[in-house]
């Protein structure tokens, strides 16, 4: 960046799917000055980040990339149904070179703090370069899964093999021929590196601290004449994802499980098992997320499944998630996951049954009072979710005050798009906004897109500042919580409710509205129309 400019319109943190549509928005649009910070050294975000063996996405192919691109919508082929990370980083860098976003971002600098100044009425944003910049808004673009969860194991630091984490995974990978490897975690990240770490290394432990519930990807090529169906109707496509539930085109089940004979809910279950991807998750019976007698009978399809695919059945046991209701953590889809554990170089160390990870030690991992001896770690032990990033930016708002504070005991947001008391701020797919319940560049879109319109908004009517006021966000905030609180979604020790890191104050962290992301679309709109209720501008 040769650019030396110290004053910008907006300052937007970040760039990923987020930062790169908002730079295009404000820049190619409004014909604002926008300055992205990225710490990374490329654009792309999570498809940065995450290089582990396996890494791949699990939203289809033809709605996991923009859609405000219609030339580019027709023109990229996906090679399969859920492509692997590098090459969701081409098509990002595709993205990047077809508009001219790099000329605008300044890689390798990560903001680490940023104040709001009451009088002139500026974001300041300082850099670990050292550099300082000035803006009337600051876009935090910072991702709900980038602050990287290293918890912090006893003696890590005097294990004398190599370790890392997956979302900070070498470039040009690790070779795992011939080596003892453990994977500690089992969340969606572990399931797909784990098979594929298997086949490569002598002898791989995976240390379980809860079972997850999996179900099959079934990934693979897609049916050209399926391609070229969706191409020609693509418009179609983004309006059903735009107005869904889940940013899918999943529906749920027009009737309760509870309402069905044994017969008809298992040629459904294995309907949406055979189909494979999200379907068993988000498109099931609605009542599974509400009743646990209605949810037991999709998590007893799940559990039959595992126990006829893991020939050892004390491990099979091991692998039997319990104590909370199926769907209410993240779905990860597998590859050959269960089917791991058949294998003779693979063993399943969990925590219920052998004991949990007590120390590193020099040589290995210390669990259940057994040392095991590794000459790699992988920690897929998963982020700081949706608060982490945010409140790593530092921020000070009137008064000084600070998210630290204001959210000790979970998050406060206004629609998950603003904070009471920081002005000019917004935060894409922020905590209580739908984000990562939802196919997350269908919520991204809709951000960037609400922000711009607002920002637009502004310019016309001569505002300088927007904030939402204390009484709309306590209303979100009581909004949210009313919704979860009806599901079974808050009885899980999930990363959607704060549950993975100690000491994270337990709180629900996205927004599950009633009518989903196209009810939630249908609020924002409503509430700008309405001259954007809920916030002052002046
Ligand atoms: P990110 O891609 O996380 O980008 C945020 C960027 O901000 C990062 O590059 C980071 O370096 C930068 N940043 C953060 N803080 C700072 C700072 N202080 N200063 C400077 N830069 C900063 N979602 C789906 O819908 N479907 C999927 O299939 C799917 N697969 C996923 C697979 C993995 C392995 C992971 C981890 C997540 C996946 N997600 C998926 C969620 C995914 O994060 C989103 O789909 C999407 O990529 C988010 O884009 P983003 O730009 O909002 O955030
Ligand atoms: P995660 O779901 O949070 O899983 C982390 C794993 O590490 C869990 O098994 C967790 O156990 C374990 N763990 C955490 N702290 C631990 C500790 N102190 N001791 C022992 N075990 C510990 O993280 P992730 O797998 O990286 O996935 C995060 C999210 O990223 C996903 O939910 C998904 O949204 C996204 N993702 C998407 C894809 C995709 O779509 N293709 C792929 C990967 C990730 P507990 O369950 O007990 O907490």
């Amino acid at each position: 960046m040769a650019d030396t400019t110290s004053q910008f319109d907006a300052v937007v943190v970040g760039a990923g799917f987020s930062g790169m549509y908002m730079l295009k928005a404000l820049r190619d649009r409004l014909g604002l000055k926008v300055r992205v910070c990225e710490a990374g050294e490329t654009i792309g975000g999570t498809w940065y980040w995450n290089r582990y063996p396996g890494a791949r996405c699990d939203s289809d192919s033809y709605i996991y990339c923009f859609t405000w691109d219609k030339q580019l919508l027709q023109e990229w082929e996906w090679s399969e149904r859920y492509p692997e990370q590098p090459e969701i980083l081409r098509y990002l860098e595709h993205v990047a070179q077809r508009h001219d976003l790099k000329r605008d971002i300044q890689f390798d600098t990560r903001v680490t703090g940023a104040e709001f100044d009451e009088v002139t009425r500026l974001w300041r944003v300082r850099t670990d370069t050292g550099g300082e910049v000035t803006a009337s808004f600051l876009i935090a673009a910072v991702g709900s899964l980038s602050d990287t969860n290293l918890p912090p194991f006893k003696g890590l630091n005097q294990f004398k093999g190599k370790w890392c984490h997956t979302s900070r995974f070498p470039q040009g990978g690790i070779d795992f021929t011939g080596k003892r490897v453990a994977v500690v975690g089992t969340g969606a990240t572990a399931v797909q590196a784990i098979p594929e770490i298997a086949q490569q290394a002598k002898q791989l432990t995976v240390f379980q601290r809860t079972a997850n519930y999996c179900v099959p990807a079934r990934n693979g090529k897609v049916d050209p004449e399926l391609v070229k169906a969706r191409k020609a109707a693509y418009e179609g496509v983004v309006e059903r994802i735009k107005d869904s539930f889940f940013g899918f085109e999943h529906y749920f089940i027009p009737k309760p499980v509870l309402a069905t004979t044994p017969e008809e809910r298992e040629r459904e279950f294995d309907r949406m098992w055979d189909a494979g991807g999200f379907a068993f998750w988000l498109a099931n019976y609605q009542d599974m997320f509400f009743d646990q007698k209605a949810n037991d009978l999709c998590a007893d399809y799940i559990k039959r499944k595992i126990r006829k695919t893991v020939k050892d059945p004390v491990v099979a046991e091991k692998l039997i998630p319990k104590g909370y209701a199926y769907g209410t953590k993240r779905q990860p889809l597998d590859t050959n996951y269960y089917e791991t554990f058949n294998k003779d170089n693979v063993l399943l160390v969990d925590a219920n049954t052998d004991g949990g990870i007590e120390e590193i030690t020099a040589t290995g991992i210390r669990a259940g009072g057994k040392e095991y001896e590794f000459d790699i770690i992988v920690f897929a032990t998963g982020f700081d979710a949706m608060t982490g990033p945010l409140k790593a930016l530092n921020l000070k708002g009137r008064g000084g005050r600070t998210l630290d504070r204001q959210w000790a005991g979970g998050p406060h947001t206004y629609l998950g798009v603003a904070v009471a008391g920081f002005p000019n701020l917004f935060t894409i797919t922020g905590p209580q906004s739908p984000s990562v319940l939802s196919n997350m560049p269908v919520s991204i879109e809709q951000h960037v897109e609400w922000i711009t319109d607002c920002i637009e908004h502004m310019r016309k009517t001569g505002k300088t500042t927007i904030e939402a006021t204390p009484e709309a966000q306590d209303q979100w905030v009581a909004h949210v919580n009313e919704i979860v609180n009806q599901t079974l979604m808050t009885g899980a020790n999930s990363w959607y409710m704060s549950a993975n890191i100690a000491g994270k104050p337990r709180a629900f962290l996205p927004y599950l509205g009633p009518e989903g992301v196209g009810g939630y679309r249908r609020k924002c709109d409503e509430i700008a129309a309405n001259g954007y209720q809920g916030f002052a501008l002046a």
